[in-house]
């Protein structure tokens, strides 16, 4: 029985792919993208994490835990539910949603080294300050949830879009679960990075009816300076799905300030998207929810919580696509 981590199943997607979808995200990623909007699913394995904005600083999580995984890195007050200055230049941020009461918190670092994810930190805590990402999962558990909505896709177009982290960082699991998608007649999107084996990929395709390839930057040493690897692999396998036909390919450009937003780099990925022959371009406009689940889980974010990216730019950026005789497609934001 072939098993993955699965670290949230979304329905009623519209931005993953045509029609209305069901998104399947797996954990676990070959990237290390700076900016990553699911930082809780980049590594493969499930994962506790401390949800410090609800804990009470009772400490039975310390007590129970049987490892010594919880380090204890910050003890703060909260005074009427405005968390103060717990990270050092960070702005104060209001959690009206979370009713928080004055009280103590404690900030929790979890050794991932000697956590053994029993969950008993999650079973004892009062105030369900801890969320757990990834669960492992059979691939029938996942079809069987899929095909609870298999009359919105005949409906709407819609399907399963595989997603992540980075869902060939599963090989097994996600080709199982792409062909038992098309056994079941479903329509199939892979939302890839692109940085796999040729070999490997390949005999995902042959079970995927569109793949959404990110392209996040042109110039290989920036690549590898903000996401840990180069960018030929993911160019290559790019120019590879063109010639061997067979699957509808959506290239996908995250825009990231500072990164990758500079006209020079979008020229050059409009450039490439013209040698592939293709007409449009799905523009994924940065948002800053991300930063919130950063704090929340206790992360550094590398961007200001709460700065939304200028519209101006975003246009910029969508023009340049234009003048190169491609349609962008905005996605969200
Ligand atoms: S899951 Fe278990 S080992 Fe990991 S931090 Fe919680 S109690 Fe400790
Ligand atoms: S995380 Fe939960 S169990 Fe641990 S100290 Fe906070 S409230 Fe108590």
């Amino acid at each position: 029985m072939i098993t993955g981590v699965v670290s949230d199943i979304q329905y009623f997607t519209i931005f993953d792919g045509p029609g209305v979808r069901t998104t399947v995200f797996l954990k676990g990623c070959r990237l290390n993208c700076r900016w990553c909007h699911n930082p809780e699913g980049v590594r493969h394995y499930p994962e506790v994490f401390h949800l410090w904005p609800k804990c009470s600083d009772c400490g039975r999580c310390d007590d129970i835990c049987p490892t010594g995984a919880m380090k204890v890195t910050e003890r703060k007050w909260h005074e009427g539910g405005v968390v103060s200055r717990d990270f050092p230049g960070e702005r104060e941020v209001e959690f009206p949603a979370l009713k928080l009461k004055d009280k103590m918190i404690r900030k929790i670092r979890i050794d991932k080294g000697l956590c053994i994810g029993c969950r008993q930190c999650v079973e004892a805590c009062p105030e369900e300050a801890f969320v757990v990402s990834g669960e492992i999962m059979t691939v029938d558990e996942v079809i069987n949830k899929i095909e609870e909505e298999r009359l919105m896709y005949e409906n709407s177009g819609g399907g399963i879009t595989l997603s992540g982290g980075e869902p060939t960082a599963q090989p097994e699991f996600c080709l199982a679960l792409l062909k038992a998608a098309k056994e079941k007649d479903i329509n199939t999107a892979l939302d890839t990075c692109g940085y796999v084996k040729w070999d490997i990929l390949n005999e995902m395709l042959e079970y995927t009816d569109i793949v959404l390839f990110d392209i996040k930057n042109m110039d290989p040493e920036s690549h590898k300076e903000f996401t840990g690897v180069s960018n030929e692999l993911i160019l290559e396998n790019a120019r590879r799905i063109i010639a061997r036909g067979g699957v509808e390919i959506r290239v996908r450009v995250p825009v990231i300030p500072k990164i990758n937003d500079s006209d020079e780099n979008m020229k050059k990925t409009a450039e490439f998207i013209c040698s592939l022959g293709l007409k449009g371009v799905d523009v994924l406009p940065f948002h800053p929810w991300a930063g919130q689940s950063y704090r929340l889980l206790g992360l550094e974010y590398p961007f200001t919580v709460g700065e939304w990216y200028p519209d101006e730019n975003q246009k910029r950026i969508e023009e340049i696509f234009s003048s190169y005789g491609l349609k962008p497609n905005r996605l969200g934001g």
